[in-house]
């Protein structure tokens, strides 16, 4: 049984409606296998499209790093619970979906645990990959992916996709590719996943690419896709001359932020400040000369 889960997050709202057109597009007569989707786990944050509940009695909020949860816990704990109790404690596999800011390219995230979660990892299809080394043995984790792999039987992890707060209709196909690919890994579905060349964020550094002027950032590409050396990026409409320039990628490489970078990292400074994480950004608008404006990760010859 491959287990599909999405909205720990009530912000992330691109992970639900990944999964329930998944569903609806599904081939049964291909299926081979049983598919356990979840596509709101937490109905409540969702609804408030808050990260976190506003109530609860606990300490742990999220519910990202509570796992298996508990059937008497505060209300987050049992919802997992419930979860885990009815499908994911048995799961063969299984994929968590999540969405980060807008600026960041969709990205597996997976660790080098036993033999077979690197494969399934790189099966996402994802140009970025986040692979670390495995989590001591002894360490508590709480995300449902690791729970389920040290607990139950799953080979899982969780990915993230790009945009919070309201539904982008491109992630929300980029999310269905990922969980077709994933079913053709396991077997469940006919063909090979598609993997294209990818960049793993945890083990290299990117490229910062700075303004060269004040101006109006345009990007020609999204954080995710790749771009060559010398090729543009982005356009820039220069205020103090009314022309635009090409900002072109100093490197072979994947784009992973894109956007008024120092301008988002000062909000999300303040916001962090006062825990309201709640408000996500486009990669296009206004920028500073000598403005961060994308971060870009080489892809290793060969
Ligand atoms: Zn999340």
């Amino acid at each position: 049984m491959f287990h599909l889960l999405a909205g720990q997050h009530g912000n992330e709202l691109n992970g639900c409606a990944a999964v329930d057109a998944f569903i609806e597009e599904l081939d049964l007569s291909e299926l081979k296998g049983t598919v356990l989707a979840v596509p709101v786990a937490n109905p409540v944050c969702v609804a408030q499209g808050r990260q976190y509940p506003d109530f609860d009695d606990g300490l742990q909020k999220n519910m990202n790093l509570l796992w298996p949860g508990g059937p008497d816990g505060t209300y987050i704990e049992r919802l997992a619970w419930a979860i885990w109790e009815n499908g994911l404690s048995d799961a063969d596999w299984c994929l968590d979906v999540h969405s980060w800011k807008r600026w960041q390219a969709p990205a597996a995230l997976f660790s080098r645990e036993g033999d077979k979660l690197v494969p399934m990892g790189k099966a996402s299809g994802l140009s970025v990959v986040r692979m670390t080394d495995a989590y001591p043995p002894d360490k508590y984790v709480g995300f449902a992916p690791t729970v389920a792999r040290r607990m139950g039987h799953a080979i899982g992890y969780a990915i993230e996709l790009s945009g919070q707060q309201r539904v982008f209709p491109d992630q929300v196909e980029l999310g269905c590719r990922v969980m077709r690919n994933l079913l053709k890994h396991a077997g469940m579905l006919p063909g090979e996943p598609h993997i294209p060349r990818q960049v793993n964020i945890a083990e290299a550094s990117g490229v910062d690419v700075r303004s060269p002027s004040d101006g109006v950032l345009l990007p020609l590409v999204m954080p995710g896709d790749e771009v060559a050396e010398g090729h543009p990026f982005a356009r820039l409409m220069r205020l103090d001359t009314g022309t635009s320039d090409l900002l072109t990628s100093p490197v072979d490489g994947v784009v992973f932020k894109l956007g008024p970078l120092d301008k988002i990292q000062k909000a999300m400074d303040i916001e962090g400040a006062t825990k309201k994480d709640r408000y996500d950004r486009d990669p296009s608008g206004p920028v500073r000369a000598d403005e961060l404006v994308a971060v870009i990760y080489e892809i290793a010859a060969g």
